[in-house]
């Protein structure tokens, strides 16, 4: 096959193992000036290796050049747009970096003693207490790590509770727009999930969820808005069916930049929830880093916080471990602390005015995407949008072309795909999350792409369902790709691997 001709920035770039020349160093050492001494003997022969297979040898400069290559392939909120739907992939500012990044902050050791902690502790104390203002409830946990994390500490609270009214019940309920990880908690808990299907508005259908709340059921997995942008405008009914029963209903927070300042779920009746701090609270998120997933309670719930708690005494915070009723710890130390940071450094940045008015902007945003597409892509759900908008490929299926088709002819236009074929309750999803950060320019440059697909489905669906065109690697096989992954390189892979070589 001809190679691709490199374009401008979007240079071709081999395996750092196909770039290696025998010989070739990253390094240069002065003379030695001292009597030389075997690795073996210093290390133990153990320690020292001949050889490592295929290991590369290349120049500093083409390590450098390489790595910095492979870096402009990646799609970042720093070049547009990241619609990625229920993932709230927004622009984080950068003045949290710089705070997350002082010197007592970022150095503090969880074993200094706590003398030397006060400020520390009092970042962790502030957070805890703006959180509870902010979701209406009455104690937050930091400790932990992710949104699934949170879900797993919620769940085994509510456990811990019916477990002391003598009865921890068998089943949880969840919607059947529910996100993964809510099954999967209640699963790993050792409950049972029960299906809870929706009505044609997307929402909660009452008359199903009161016939399933028995006397088996310890609480109710619900997200609101839920993973169809949808408010489940019933909200402080399910919550007294719930209550009505001795069950305890569970809010998975995920979209909480939608409430933000606007509703509070302590006022509408929920027990229990998490946060994504690392989706509505600013950490930059999506490569797997570091996040937190704080957990706010009602009253009922708070003997059950994991330990150690915060305690004020004589002007001074110290760490209580006397808490009989806690489920125990559910982390290492205290919770992500630079994410913790962050979080705060945002909160206090734009106050109770401007956390509301991100709120705002937020469902603008999707409001206007929503207004702007709804002509051209089906709406899966006619009920108002909150901060994201779903939508079916009902239209486009008609000529064969499928959501899946759809985000990989988004990617030459330049804009990373919107989220595909979730939630499952929406035939060939379409889920997109603008986030608040987007100016209306970035948006009219997505609309466009997305209305001038729509016009090409109908004129010459080919160029959508074989899309990429414009990427180094054309449409892989996601099924091969999934079945039988390369993770290791292998001279004889190189031909499969290397982007130079199709
Ligand atoms: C992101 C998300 C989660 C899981 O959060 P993690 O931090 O990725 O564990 C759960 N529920 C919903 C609705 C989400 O969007």
């Amino acid at each position: 096959m001809i190679k691709k001709v490199s374009r401008h920035i979007v240079q071709n770039e081999p395996l750092l193992f196909e770039l290696s020349s025998p010989g070739k160093v990253g390094y240069q050492l002065p003379e030695l000036d001292v009597p030389e001494v075997s690795a073996e003997k210093v290390l133990g022969a153990e320690h020292v290796r001949d050889d490592i297979e295929d290991f590369p040898e290349v120049s500093e400069f083409e390590v450098l050049r390489h790595f910095s290559r492979l870096s402009t392939w990646n799609y970042a909120i720093d070049l547009g747009l990241y619609p990625l739907g229920s993932c709230t992939m927004k622009y984080n500012p950068r003045v949290n970096e710089l705070v997350a990044r002082t010197e007592g902050l970022a150095w503090a050791h969880p074993y200094q003693p706590e003398e030397l902690s006060q400020g520390c502790m009092e970042v962790i104390a502030a957070l805890e207490q703006a959180l509870a203002e902010i979701t209406g409830m009455d104690a937050v946990t930091l400790q932990p790590a992710a949104g699934a994390h949170g879900e797993f500490t919620g769940i085994l609270m509510i456990r811990a509770l019916l477990e002391t009214r003598g009865n921890p019940r068998k089943k949880i309920l969840v919607p059947d727009s529910a996100h993964g990880t809510n099954p999967a908690t209640a699963t790993a808990i050792g409950y049972s999930v029960e299906n809870i299907k929706s009505n044609d508005r997307g929402m909660v259908d009452l008359a199903v969820l009161e016939r399933a709340v028995t006397e088996d059921v310890a609480g109710l997995m619900i997200t609101n808005p839920n993973t169809v942008g949808v408010f489940e405008e019933n909200i402080r009914k399910i919550c007294g069916i719930l209550h009505d029963k001795g069950a305890l209903v569970y809010m998975d927070g995920a979209n909480m930049n939608a409430l933000v300042g606007v509703a509070r779920p302590g006022d509408f009746g929920i027990d229990v929830m998490h946060l994504n701090l690392h989706k509505t609270f600013s950490t930059p998120h999506g490569g797997g880093g570091p996040g937190s997933g704080a957990v706010a309670v009602a009253k009922v719930l708070t003997p059950f916080l994991p330990s150690p708690r915060l305690k004020r005494v004589n002007d001074r915070w110290s760490w209580n471990y006397d808490l009989p009723q806690s489920i125990g710890r559910v982390r290492a130390f205290y919770g992500n602390y630079g994410v913790l940071v962050r979080a705060l450094a945002y909160i206090m940045a734009h106050g109770g005015n401007g956390l509301r008015q991100a709120t705002l902007d937020a469902l603008l945003n999707a409001n206007y995407l929503r207004k702007l597409l709804e002509p051209h892509y089906e709406i899966a759900y006619k009920a108002p949008s909150m901060h994201e908008c779903v939508f079916s490929d009902d239209r486009q299926a008609k000529k064969g072309i499928r959501t899946g088709d759809i985000a990989k002819r988004l990617i030459d236009y330049g804009f990373h795909p919107y989220t595909v074929s979730f939630p499952l309750i929406v035939r060939g999803a379409l889920m997109i999350e603008p986030t608040e950060t987007e100016p209306k320019r970035e948006l009219d440059l997505f609309a466009d792409a997305m209305i001038s697909i729509a016009k090409e489905i109908e004129e010459n669906p080919e160029l959508v369902r074989n899309a990429p065109h414009s990427t180094r690697t054309p449409r892989v096989d996601e099924v091969t790709a999934a079945r039988k992954p390369i993770v290791r390189w292998k001279p004889e892979s190189k031909a499969s691997l290397s982007p130079a070589a199709d």
